[in-house]
């Protein structure tokens, strides 16, 4: 069993998430950060692929083992956008505050605003790790037409929870955590670590 892990992500939202969900495994989790190494290029139209290139890239600049997260938020009447691109929708340079106004007026004239958050997570033991461990998450909501709580991080001002009535920005970490595309991914990871340690 390895007892360190690199974090393929910059994202400050992310890290504080993957950090507290993996806190009970015992393993020293160091953000790519303290490698200096930049961001991957996420070329990819999957998400899982874009994740696939993360953990590859962390892994092959740190030496260690690594843990990447590629998600976004799809939206049923922007025919899944911004999917993949949900990072910078709204321009570079990035901002959750561009994103989310930028989200608002395409759905200005939308009666429908059904969308999910989706998250891939690829753990590699190498940069060249020929069994990736691949897992996802999915957490459905709707876009609300004003933001709502202080919490979260990206568009979670705008995501509604229809069976909590609150939006991502409303709930505690631990509660996102329990319910969030991340939670149910990083769960479904370290269940398979586990069963691969046998
Ligand atoms: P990535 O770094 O390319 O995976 O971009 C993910 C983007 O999707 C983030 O920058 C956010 O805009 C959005 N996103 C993913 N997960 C969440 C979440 O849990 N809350 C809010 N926004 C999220």
């Amino acid at each position: 069993m390895f007892n360190k892990l690199v974090i393929a992500s910059g994202n400050a939202g992310k890290l504080r998430e993957i950090q507290q969900l993996l806190a009970p495994l015992k393993i020293e989790v160091l953000p790519q950060s303290a490698f200096n190494i930049a961001e991957a290029d996420e070329p990819h139209c999957t998400f899982v692929e874009n994740a696939l290139a993360k953990a590859r890239h962390a892994s092959l600049h740190s030496g260690l083992p690594a843990l990447a997260d590629d998600s976004g938020i799809c939206v049923d009447a922007l025919e899944g956008k911004p999917g993949v691109h949900s990072a910078y929708f709204g321009g570079e340079p990035r901002s959750d505050d561009k994103n989310n106004k930028t989200l608002l007026n395409a759905l200005v004239k939308e009666t429908g605003r059904a969308a999910h958050y989706y998250c891939a997570l690829v753990f590699v033991h190498s940069h060249d790790d020929p069994q990736p461990i691949i897992a996802e998450g999915i957490w459905a909501g709707e876009i609300l037409t004003e933001p709502r709580g202080t919490g979260g991080f990206g568009y979670d001002p705008l995501f509604m929870d229809l069976n909590l009535g609150k939006t991502g920005a409303e709930l505690d970490l631990d509660v996102k955590n329990q319910i969030s595309h991340r939670g149910q991914a990083l769960r479904q990871l370290i269940k398979k670590l586990k069963n691969l340690q046998g």
